[in-house]
């Protein structure tokens, strides 16, 4: 209903309603005059009908204009509410929690569908001597030029959420590991590419990323596999920064030991 009225635009609802208004006002006159027809009481059809039609015409419009426009603004703020609560503020990608959301659905169904996707997590190195260098707007910007670098690099159907500060998650559909590492150096590629002008100096920076993929024969959540993509993001770093890494065994052993 709300929709239709959205899409009809607010005259146009007005003047359908004051129409509406007025032949149901004509309906009931007519009605009564007839039932007080029955009880011997005349009615003058020749002032009651036009008076019936004319005046919601008159108080109808200035109503519903009021109440129409009220509809319209709450269901925009209705829009934008979840619009913020879906995308992070800064970066407009997912936020942590739409991300984990759409994860989740996500993971469900490739798990009934046993179908293969990857999981990775980005995290931008050294980011608070960025800041420290050159302020928290330009942090801000790098951030901001981080997430069109991703947006441009990821399908329409990858999932890129924000999970704070500068850790950020992916989920790949139907893209096993080494596909998953392909798009990993064409992600560390155009953040190399892609510098970030700060007055007369250029702001460089780089991210470590850690992969893991599902395995179709198992059930795995998605907890499981982001903590996975944790531990390799952990041994990335720890390589050298600058890098992707791809979970194992063995860094879960480094991990633990
Ligand atoms: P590492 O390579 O080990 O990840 O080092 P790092 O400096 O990136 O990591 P650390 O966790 O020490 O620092 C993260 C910094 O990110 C600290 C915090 O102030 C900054 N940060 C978090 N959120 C924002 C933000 O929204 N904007 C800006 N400008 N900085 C942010
Ligand atoms: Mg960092
Ligand atoms: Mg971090």
């Amino acid at each position: 209903m709300i929709k239709l009225i959205a899409s009809a635009g607010r005259p146009r609802t007005v003047a359908v309603i004051s129409i509406a208004a007025s032949a149901a006002s004509i309906a009931v006159v007519a009605i009564a005059g007839v039932v007080l027809g029955s009880f011997g009481i005349s009615m003058n059809y020749d002032i009651a009908i036009p008076l019936a039609g004319i005046v919601p015409l008159i108080v109808a419009p200035a109503l519903t204009w009021y109440l129409v426009g009220l509809m319209l603004h709450i269901t925009r703020l209705e829009g934008e509410m979840r619009s913020l609560a879906s995308y992070d503020a800064l970066t407009g990608l997912l936020s942590r929690h739409a991300f984990f959301d759409r994860a989740n659905n996500y993971v469900s169904l490739a798990r009934r569908d046993r179908s293969v996707f990857s999981v990775l997590i980005a995290d931008l190195d050294h980011f608070k001597s960025i800041n420290d260098q050159f302020g928290h707007p330009a942090g801000d910007a790098v951030l901001r030029l981080f997430a069109d670098v991703v947006n441009s690099v990821a399908r329409r159907s990858d999932l890129v959420g924000r999970l704070g500060g500068e850790e950020f998650a992916m989920i790949l559909p139907s893209t096993g590991t080494p596909e998953a590492l392909e798009f990993s150096e064409r992600l560390h590629d155009a953040i190399h590419k892609a510098v970030l002008k700060h007055g007369d100096k250029l702001i460089e920076y780089t991210a470590s990323i850690g992969v893991t993929s599902f395995d179709p024969e198992s059930d795995e959540s998605l907890d499981n596999l982001l903590a996975r993509a944790d531990l390799a993001l952990y041994e990335a770093k720890a390589n050298g920064r600058n890098q992707t890494a791809v979970f194992t065994d063995r860094n879960a052993q480094t991990a633990a030991s």
